[in-house]
């Protein structure tokens, strides 16, 4: 559903985001962390957060990747700042019904933003590339690894 001219703006902010990188970086004392592979690109990205409490008060990637994966980790910092673990998972999600299609959310995209995706859904395209939803999706799988992770909080059983 994307004209010419919509896919353009979405090439420029990719564009943006590989050539200037939000949020890029080592962290000092992140609170979690974790490491991404993408074999078949050869994606690699470091992803560490500082959270507070539940709250995720900090993000920063860094690594090398292509320009998918670079924008994609760098949208995902962005968006990640200032939310709660589940708000992050909630994004996580719907990020990657998205990218496989499981998602209405791509050709509503004008006005309608269910998942609050806001920006991130410039990435839908890859879609269609089925070797690239790897490379948008490895920074959130990175993500889910590094929530998963308590690296200061002792193990609780529920
Ligand atoms: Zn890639």
């Amino acid at each position: 559903m994307l004209d010419n001219e919509l896919r353009e703006l979405y090439q420029d902010i990719i564009l943006d985001h590989q050539q200037d990188p939000r949020n890029f970086g080592p962290m000092e004392n992140p609170t979690h962390h974790a490491e991404g592979f993408n074999p078949l690109c050869g994606d690699r990205i470091q992803l560490s957060l500082q959270m507070d409490g539940d709250e995720i008060q900090h993000v920063k990637f860094s690594g090398s990747g292509c320009a998918i994966s670079t924008a994609s980790a760098s949208m995902m910092t962005e968006a990640l700042t200032g939310k709660t673990r589940a708000e992050a998972e909630a994004l996580s999600q719907g990020f990657r019904d998205l990218l496989t299609g499981q998602s209405q959310n791509a050709e509503d995209a004008e006005d309608s933003d269910p998942t609050g995706l806001g920006k991130l859904r410039v990435l839908a395209g890859v879609q269609q590339f089925p070797v690239r939803v790897k490379c948008a999706t490895l920074a959130w799988h990175t993500l889910e690894a590094a929530l998963q992770k308590e690296s200061t909080t002792p193990t609780r059983t529920e």
